[in-house]
């Protein structure tokens, strides 16, 4: 058993004048000191389940509280370091390391695109110390305020040359979408370090992309040699995700599924005013972008190459 699994254990297990919530043991009383224990241990939780000693001094808890946090649910795995049985193995991996989650490790924490968690933690740090993560040396950013978490600027920075892409480009145009991050303060970070692979895929990049799955498809089009447009505005029918060669709308249906009957009507008149307006229309999932690229494709082909229309637009 684990020290961390022996501590869940530990933690089942309650004295009298103890109560549970969320998996930890709190002081019930006396009042007071109940209060000071819940702080300490409510910080800690908002941590992620793990801080070094100074970032709780720094936060003013006095250093007697420090000393009986062990004795309440949280372990030492390396001298000044508490950690709760639940805390976030990412945000543990982090402070082993004295480093910060970034890459495709911290996505998770901004909400960017990723589709699949990377195998060994990506962190930022300074020094040469430690294995079994990848190391990120530049930080050009103040990481985040609480948490080992580095800056979003610095996240998308490292993905841009660390990930392959679509990753990269998903996650980078995430950064800039959702968090407002400047493509010419991204741009002009990376001129300064000469870092011409990350500059291409960050020129590549096409920030009118409103999903992960769109910026999939768009790199499985470039991979293909297919053109396409995004994001145009068709009159009588609205904006379509992908218009090709003028006449092949390509939608790529999202996961939320039409559950009022007032958007399977808007959804029947846009497809019969597509094919009205003499356009044909292919519609995917995510799955098929990911998991078929190559029927997608076909379908795709076939559809342009049979270029039956003359539609004189
Ligand atoms: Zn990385």
């Amino acid at each position: 058993m684990s020290a961390l699994e022996q501590l869940g254990r530990n933690a089942q297990e309650r004295p009298p004048g103890y109560a549970h919530r969320a998996g930890i043991l709190f002081q019930t009383l006396p009042y007071a000191a109940s209060n000071d224990v819940v702080d300490i241990l409510d910080y800690l939780h908002k941590c992620g389940g793990v801080a070094r000693s100074a970032q709780l001094l720094d936060a003013g808890f006095p250093r007697r509280e420090l000393l009986r946090l062990t004795g309440l649910g949280t372990s030492q795995p390396r001298r000044g370091i508490f950690v709760l049985p639940e805390c976030d193995k990412g945000l543990l991996a982090a402070v082993l390391s004295n480093g910060r989650l970034t890459c495709a490790s911290a996505a998770g924490h901004y909400g960017l695109w990723l589709r699949k968690p990377p195998p060994q933690p990506h962190l930022a740090c300074g020094h040469g110390h430690g294995s079994g993560f990848i190391r990120h040396r530049t930080v050009r950013f103040p990481g985040h305020p609480s948490l080992p978490v580095a800056a979003v600027e610095d996240v998308a920075l490292h993905a841009l040359g660390c990930l392959p892409p679509p990753a990269s480009t998903a996650l980078a145009t995430s950064a800039i979408r959702l968090h407002g991050v400047p493509r010419e303060l991204l741009a002009s970070q990376l001129q300064a370090d000469r870092s011409g692979s990350a500059l291409r895929v960050l020129r590549e990049l096409d920030v009118r992309a409103e999903s992960i799955v769109e910026v999939d498809a768009q790199h499985l089009f470039r991979a293909n040699g297919i053109a396409y447009d995004t994001q145009v505005f068709l009159p009588g029918i609205g904006r379509v995700d992908f218009l090709l060669s003028g006449f092949l709308i390509v939608e790529i249906d999202g996961f939320a599924f039409h559950s009022k009957r007032a958007d399977m009507l808007r959804d029947r008149e846009r497809n019969n005013a597509a094919a009205t307006g003499g356009y044909a229309v292919l519609r995917y999932m995510p799955e098929h972008i990911w998991f078929d690229p190559s029927s997608v494709v076909r379908e795709i082909r076939t559809v342009l190459a049979g270029d039956r229309r003359n539609l004189g637009r």
